[in-house]
């Protein structure tokens, strides 16, 4: 028989597991992806991309400029009107599922250069983007044919060619939501990844290539805000559709006004988790520490401002103190990471920032006593206490690892409190009643609402915010709206 006691007084070392990276290649220099193949930027500027892990210098990318982004936009203008357009709906459906197999096949190479590119745990890309990812290409691909039952006695047009802006928080799984509704719908694209991540939305280029999709179908052009700008502006797009702050959503709309495109724009978010006294405390603990630490809080449905009842503030925050400390913070390669590398200098100063005002206004705090790696961006978990609704850390996105929690007595007082942001794009409740759930969801001004869970995705359901998070939704049915004209248009 084997013996399976444990020695006594054992120390116990933490064993890193790296994922390799060797199934990864990254090319020394990209060009952008217009018309099927890659070309060099017109101005022939670069710029370099590098792994906020470690600073170290990836690859250098294309900045587009006006002149490309014509370029692009007649490709997919021709691609619309010749190939993509006129397509039967079914035969737009094998690309799309071929685009999912793909991703499915080759899931760990993107899951790995997205965690380089993007600082994420392995854990996270591995395990939720990419696999999301392909699920979202496989459910729209289930759309694409099946556009008149979905919209009965409509007759359902797509809009034309989509100019499509994304974040670099989510970087796959935003490409995702933006190219496979757009495609299913029968349009075709010109996307721009953010300038810290465009590296898997490169890699899925080359997979469009290998799909054997059309040329000018979809069309990826790197660059900064100034090439997202010439995408808003370019006078031969329909449709543009925004993933950002709500600073940018903001100008873009007015950039847009009496232009006749249309316009979805997904902003930003100060999400409210409300613990009820009869929840299910190391649940909601769970729930909490998925909320704000998930992707560094770089997340714009985050969980960012926590509502405890009172009865049970102090051991639910004795609870949450000691879940900080297990957190385990560190390369995001290593498989047991649970909270991976700042996306950027830039976001690493603006948490800083944000942070300090909470400090400055003499907010109580506490952070893991986490070690930090001495090169990259990071920043430990953070939790700030009796926080008061009228403290920046309280109002602002703050877009890292930091929560602000308060306190609430009766379920009015916390939907009050919850609905005094000017965003509104998702919360949380935990209870054990399901009455109080329906109740409160009934009264929460925000475009999703999870109940004893959160930050759960999935492509059948609709995703989308309230007054400053934006307008239109992505996901499910309702995000094939916006890429079809229709009584709604
Ligand atoms: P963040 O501040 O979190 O980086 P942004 O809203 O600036 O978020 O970036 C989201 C995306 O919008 C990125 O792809 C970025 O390059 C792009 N972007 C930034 N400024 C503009 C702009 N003026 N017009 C269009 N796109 C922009």
């Amino acid at each position: 028989m084997t013996d399976h006691t444990i020695e006594k007084g054992i120390e116990w070392e933490y064993a890193p597991s790296i994922q390799d990276t060797e199934m990864v290649s990254i090319a020394e220099t990209y060009g952008l992806f217009i018309n099927g193949a890659f070309v060099d930027p017109g101005e022939g500027e670069t710029f370099a991309t590098i792994n906020p892990a470690t600073e170290e210098h990836l690859a250098l990318v294309s900045a587009a400029g006006s002149a490309d982004i014509d370029l692009a936009v007649t490709a997919a203008r021709n691609a619309f009107e010749n190939v993509w357009g006129p397509m039967k709906p079914s035969e737009r459906a094998k690309y799309l599922y071929r685009i999912a197999r793909l991703l499915q096949e080759r899931a760990r190479e993107f899951a790995v250069l997205e965690t380089l590119d993007g600082g994420k745990p392995i854990k996270e890309s591995r395990d939720i983007d990419i696999p999301l990812v392909a699920a979202y290409f496989f459910y729209y691909a289930g759309w694409a044919d099946k556009l008149d039952y979905a919209f009965p006695g409509i007759e359902p047009k797509p809009v034309g060619v989509a100019g499509q802006i994304i974040p670099w928080n989510f970087p796959m799984l935003m490409l995702a939501w933006k190219i496979a509704p757009a495609l299913a719908a029968g349009n075709t694209v010109v996307l721009k990844p953010a300038e810290t991540t465009p590296l898997t939305a490169l890699l899925f280029a080359q997979l469009c290539n290998e799909a054997g999709l059309p040329d000018g179908v979809v069309n990826i052009v790197t660059g900064d805000g100034r090439t997202g700008a010439a995408i808003v502006d370019h006078p031969g797009i329909d449709k543009i559709a925004f993933t950002g702050s709500t600073g940018v959503g903001k100008s873009i709309r007015r950039a847009l006004a009496g232009t006749g495109k249309k316009l979805t724009l997904e902003l930003g978010g100060k999400g409210a988790h409300i613990v009820f006294d009869d929840a299910p405390l190391d649940q909601a603990i769970e729930g909490v520490i998925n909320g704000i630490f998930f992707n560094q809080g770089h997340v714009c449905c985050a969980g960012s401002r926590l509502f405890v009842q009172e009865s049970i503030r102090d051991e639910f925050l004795d609870k949450l103190r000691s879940r900080l400390d297990t957190l385990r913070v560190g390369n995001p390669l290593d498989k047991n990471t649970d909270v991976g590398a700042i996306n950027s200098a830039a976001q690493l100063q603006r948490i800083e920032a944000l942070v300090t005002t909470g400090r400055d206004a003499g907010v109580d705090m506490f952070q893991s006593s986490c070690e930090l790696p001495a090169k990259g961006f990071w920043y430990a978990p953070t939790v700030f206490t009796d926080v008061s609704q009228s403290h920046r850390i309280a109002q602002e996105e703050i877009f890292g690892p930091v929560l602000a929690t308060m306190t609430f007595r009766t379920p009015d007082e916390a939907i009050e409190k919850a609905n005094n942001t000017p965003y509104g794009l998702s919360a949380g409740v935990w209870t054990t009643k399901g009455s109080r759930i329906l109740w409160m969801a009934d009264r929460l001004r925000a475009g999703v609402v999870w109940a004893n869970t959160f930050n759960k995705f999935d492509p059948t359901s609709p995703f989308g915010g309230y007054k400053e998070s934006g307008f239109g939704r992505e996901g499910g049915r309702h995000g094939l709206l916006p890429y079809l004209e229709g009584p709604w248009s």
